[in-house]
């Protein structure tokens, strides 16, 4: 397996780019691929090249309402054309338009044979069987080309395309009723601390309730990975053990949280090296830091830490590309970032590169930001407050009120 070398001693020595780029370039995308029907592929990854069989349009249409005319008919003065007829979507006109004649059409009616051009509605006078027209800025104007989207035997979707509402019209478009997806991989998350309560009972003294299965439920799910959960493992050798064994036959992915920290790895290290080769990592992240990945029997496997915060910045700025490579996408899309003045200030010394979490609005045409509140790696008010990530650099220190921060939106429109 490439990965890194083991990182020993106090100081961080992983950066996030660092320890994303290794988990990236380590995953291979799943092999198997199923067909579904067209709906059923929404979320999932394509996994085939789909060619345009036909021309998309199949033939000349109307863009616009108006009338089909030939350009060279057209003088730069007012023009008067004889009506022959009228075309719409769905019903062609039979006949040809001559020199001299108009016909009126609707949009996407097919364009009348011997007419070049569509003259908008809102520009001519109808005057019996006559229609006036002024000049024509542009032969060919108002017209949609056969093949002028996709045209025959192009491709029209890559393979590794994650398929959206717009790629859903696209296949549709090309009249197909199924098509080849990559296999969903299999991911198993247990939740690991003698301190954990699973939601639906009360809460004994010194327990808190496993919140991380629930993030982890999300975060997964939303990605398109199908998610086995195997609930909450004490901090018992042989428990641990059965689980991590039962996880690497049946998944593609194990995903742990909590046990990795520095009083608590080396209670785990050793069950994980009787059954794969895993690594254990200090990433210059803040929150987070400890994570181990490596590979159990079948499986990949990711030992994200305990706190709730730390957890959703883990997978979101270190794993989930590799999840993404994975699931057969190609390419990993870009993450859009801009830097916009930060209304806190933000304690930070120099090292770890921080994602403090952050309120992004618009004052006038301006956007800003500010923090969501408590900041803490097991505050996850604070994240659900957030609409982005607030990125500082490993080299950069305190944020004033007014410095520009960069800021990665948790969404876009789509
Ligand atoms: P650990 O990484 O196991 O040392 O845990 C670090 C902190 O995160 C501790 O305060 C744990 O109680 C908390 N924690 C660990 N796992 C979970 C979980 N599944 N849900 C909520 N809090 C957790
Ligand atoms: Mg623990």
């Amino acid at each position: 397996m490439a990965v890194t070398p083991e990182c020993g001693g106090s100081e961080p020595s992983l950066s996030v780019a660092e320890a994303r780029k290794t988990l990236l370039e380590t995953l291979n995308p799943v092999t198997g691929w199923e067909r579904v029907p067209v709906r059923s592929a929404l979320g999932r990854i394509l996994a085939q090249v789909l060619t345009a069989p036909f021309d998309v349009p199949a033939y000349d249409n109307c863009a616009m309402d108006g009338f089909a005319v030939r350009a060279a008919d057209l003088t730069d003065t007012e023009n008067r054309l004889r009506l022959v007829g009228t075309a719409f979507a769905g019903a062609a006109f039979s006949g040809r338009v001559g020199p001299g004649e108009a016909v009126r059409v609707m949009t996407g009616a097919v364009l009348p044979e011997g007419a070049d051009t569509v003259m908008i509605q809102e520009a001519a006078r109808v005057q019996l069987e006559s229609v006036v027209l002024p000049a024509c800025d542009r032969p060919g104007q108002n017209v949609r080309r056969a093949g002028e989207d996709i045209a025959a035997g192009r491709p029209a979707l890559p393979a590794g395309r994650r398929i959206g509402p717009a790629e859903l019209g696209l296949i549709a478009s090309l009249g197909l009723a199924e098509i080849a997806v990559y296999r969903r991989p299999r991911v198993a998350f247990f939740s690991t601390g003698d301190e954990l309560a699973s939601v639906g009972r009360p809460l004994a003294p010194g327990e808190v309730y496993d919140s991380n299965r629930y993030t982890l439920y999300g975060a997964l799910t939303r990605l398109g990975l199908e998610v086995m959960d195997l609930g909450v493992v004490r901090d018992d050798p042989e428990d641990l053990e059965r689980t991590f064994a039962e996880a690497a036959r049946q998944a593609d992915l194990i995903i742990t949280t909590g046990g990795v920290s520095v009083g608590e790895a080396d209670y785990i290290r050793p069950i994980l090296s009787r059954l794969g080769d895993v690594h254990f990592w200090r990433i210059a992240i803040k929150p987070g830091r400890p994570m181990a990945f490596g590979r159990l029997g079948g499986a990949w496997f990711f030992g994200l830490p305990g706190n709730p915060v730390a957890v959703l910045v883990c997978f979101y700025q270190i794993v989930q590309d590799a999840l993404q490579r994975l699931q057969g996408l190609d390419p990993i899309p870009p993450r859009p970032s801009f830097r916009v003045p930060c209304d806190s200030a933000i304690r930070k010394v120099p090292g770890r590169r921080e994602f403090p979490r952050g309120w992004l609005y618009q004052e006038g045409v301006a956007w800003r930001v500010r923090l969501s509140g408590n900041q803490g790696s097991g505050v996850l008010s604070s994240m659900t407050e957030a609409n982005c990530f607030i990125c500082l650099p490993e080299e950069s220190a305190s944020v004033s009120p007014g410095d520009p921060v960069e800021v990665q939106p948790f969404a876009g429109i789509l």
